[in-house]
């Protein structure tokens, strides 16, 4: 088998390791980034770029190519509770100003942000899927990569490698890596025309039939909009996942919240791993980042902008950390820890202990005559502040008194 020496191997040219390859490469470092996919890629998602993810895009300098390339702007997060309350906040009240949200098709947003990781001097290993790792102790020395254009199959032998395949469960338990299952859950979404223009907000509807799940319609264009759901797994065996599409979509359009829908392309599934500090996410010259460290927001099935987050961190440890006493892996997974770890805690007491229907609807209410308390709740819900401060008694008063 041939071999190949690499400086630093990114696997993935998802969000997260697109932030870390182009990050690395604008600092001088040689970068290869491998992906199993054929570029431009679809990957199954709601296409919701949150405003912590707007603001990862600016970090990253690539914010103005993303929206000149067709960006829809998003200017308000509407929630309806179980029972059909329903709040609808500007993100640029809740948050401050300059705040806002952005929704793109995942197979135009990749291209850019891995077009962008290659002109910053990243080099692409595209439609090569890694397929094993051998290690020394907790060394990775070497990993096996298969062409599949010509199934030639190549050892690469890098000196940092640094993980971003996303929900490629099989591969990470193959890896070594453990994956608890009890935080994943299933995605399923299309695309749909509308006959009407869509208003400007990031919906999320925690009906009935879904919570602790929840759908969302987030438009990608005037009238043109991403729809799915995100169940559960084992809660709702039942029905089949695209029968609750359906269904779902069927409710809003009694609600007289979408009109005219047809749908475009084929309704499409996919795990979401929300499983971040129960599992190693860094070791003697590895690194997860993203989806596959199970950095995605168990309340909002939010990932893009945790990926981005962490492989923008990730890739600042490694710039930093080489040649330092401390291993740069330390220094991610304890800064990570530092940002997240209490975050998740608070994130998944939430869903256990707030996503019920009679809570949830309180919660509601209370946000549409509490600007406060409404602000203070978005940005729990998007990771700007800690769940743990909606713990306060003068928060829980706020909620139980409000009229
Ligand atoms: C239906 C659905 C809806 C969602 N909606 C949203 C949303 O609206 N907003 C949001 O922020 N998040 C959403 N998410 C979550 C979001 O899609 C992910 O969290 C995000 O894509 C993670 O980015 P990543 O870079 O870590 O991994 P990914 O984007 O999954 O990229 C991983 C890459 O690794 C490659 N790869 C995997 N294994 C290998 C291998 N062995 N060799 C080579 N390459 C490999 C894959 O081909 C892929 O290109 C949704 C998820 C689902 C399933």
């Amino acid at each position: 088998m041939r071999s190949k020496s690499v400086d630093i191997l990114v696997i993935g040219a998802g969000p997260s390791g697109c932030a870390a390859a182009s990050y690395l490469a604008m600092h001088g470092h040689r970068v290869v980034i491998a992906d199993s996919a054929q570029f431009p890629r679809d990957k199954t998602c709601g296409d919701g770029i949150s405003p912590l993810a707007v603001r990862m895009l600016i970090r990253l300098n690539v914010l103005s190519q993303v929206e000149s390339e067709g960006a829809f702007r998003i200017e308000n997060v509407l929630i309806q509770s179980p029972m059909g309350k329903m709040n609808r906040s500007r993100f640029d009240e809740s948050l401050g100003a300059n705040e806002y949200a952005l929704a793109m098709p995942r197979i135009d947003l990749d291209s850019i942000l891995l077009k962008y990781a290659l002109s910053s001097g990243a080099e692409a290993m595209l439609h090569t899927r890694i397929e094993e790792v051998q290690t020394d102790g907790d060394l990775i020395t070497s990993l096996t990569a298969k062409h599949l254009d010509s199934n030639v199959r190549v050892k690469i032998q890098p000196r940092h490698v640094i993980f971003a395949v996303g929900a490629n469960i099989g591969f990470l338990r193959r890896c070594g890596f453990t994956v608890n299952t009890q935080n994943v859950s299933l995605a399923t979404r299309s695309y749909y025309s509308t006959s009407i223009p869509l208003p400007k907000d990031y919906a999320l509807y925690f009906d009935e039939e879904l919570i602790p799940g929840y759908g969302w319609v987030f438009p990608v264009a005037n009238q043109r909009a991403n729809i799915g759901i995100g169940v559960v797994r084992g809660r709702h065996r039942a029905t089949s996942n695209i029968e609750m599409l359906d269904a779902f979509i069927n409710r809003r359009v009694n609600q007289e919240v979408l009109c005219g829908v047809t749908r475009e392309d084929d309704v499409k599934g996919y795990p979401i791993r929300s499983d971040y500090g129960t599992q190693r996410i860094a070791g003697a010259n590895w690194m997860l980042v993203g989806e596959a460290a199970g950095l995605v927001n168990p309340l909002t099935g939010e990932g893009i902008d945790l990926a981005l987050y962490s492989g923008i961190l990730a890739s600042e440890c490694l710039h930093a950390g080489i040649g330092l006493s401390q291993p740069y892996s330390r220094l991610y997974e304890a800064e990570l820890s530092r940002r997240f770890r209490l975050l998740f805690v608070g994130w998944r007491i939430c869903r256990n202990l707030l996503l019920r229907r009679h809570i949830m609807d309180r919660i509601v209410h209370t946000m549409s005559v509490d600007s406060e308390l409404r602000s203070l709740i978005v940005k729990m819900g998007l990771g700007l502040e800690s769940p743990i401060s909606l713990a306060h008694p003068k928060w829980l008063y706020r909620v139980i008194r409000s009229r």
